[in-house]
């Protein structure tokens, strides 16, 4: 057992935190807090497009965002890309100050904040060795019941009291 991705690249996480020895998602109350904030988090975000694509030209043509592939930053304050603005975040974050900021609740507004103003990484910026340059290569990021499965059960049994205070939508995770 060791550290795992789970569904996104970026965050990861004790495999055996999460997931029982079927593979399945253990009982939301029994994960270490931090743990558990991630996962919802996660399971939230799986599928929602790119913060970048989104900012960039959501408003106008929803249908070109790319599904966010990456996820930075801590639960509420993430920030989720595609694998073409991963780049202008590692940018971001290593070269105009958003190293500073981690752990800030407006981590992501920031990075957003920058993002709009015109902000992105210099053509020649390298991001990370696994960027992938192929134009056609359209990845497929995993939807919730195949990143967490048994995630579903587990949320009806977990006591809505507890996701609200945890501010977490499960309108939102039912789609
Ligand atoms: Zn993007």
């Amino acid at each position: 057992m060791g550290k795992v991705n789970i569904g996104l690249r970026g965050w990861r996480f004790e495999e055996d935190e999460v997931f029982d020895e079927n593979g399945r998602v253990r009982p939301i109350g029994t994960m270490p807090e931090d743990t558990k904030l991630k996962i919802l988090r996660l399971a939230e975000r799986l599928g929602d497009p790119c913060d970048g694509c989104w900012l960039e030209y959501g408003r106008e043509d929803p249908g070109r965002c790319r599904q966010g592939e990456i996820i930075y930053g801590d639960p509420g304050a993430e920030v989720l890309l595609c694998r073409h603005h991963e780049p202008d975040f590692l940018y971001w974050f290593r070269e105009a100050g958003g190293k500073n900021l981690a752990g800030d609740d407006e981590f992501a507004e920031r990075f957003h904040d920058w993002f709009v103003e015109g902000g992105g990484a210099p053509e020649s910026y390298e991001g990370i060795d696994h960027v992938d340059e192929d134009p056609d290569n359209v990845p497929t990021v995993p939807d919730q019941d195949e990143a967490l499965p048994g995630l579903e059960e587990e949320l009806e049994e977990f006591d809505e009291e507890d996701l609200s205070d945890l501010d977490i939508d499960l309108g939102d995770l039912d789609r």
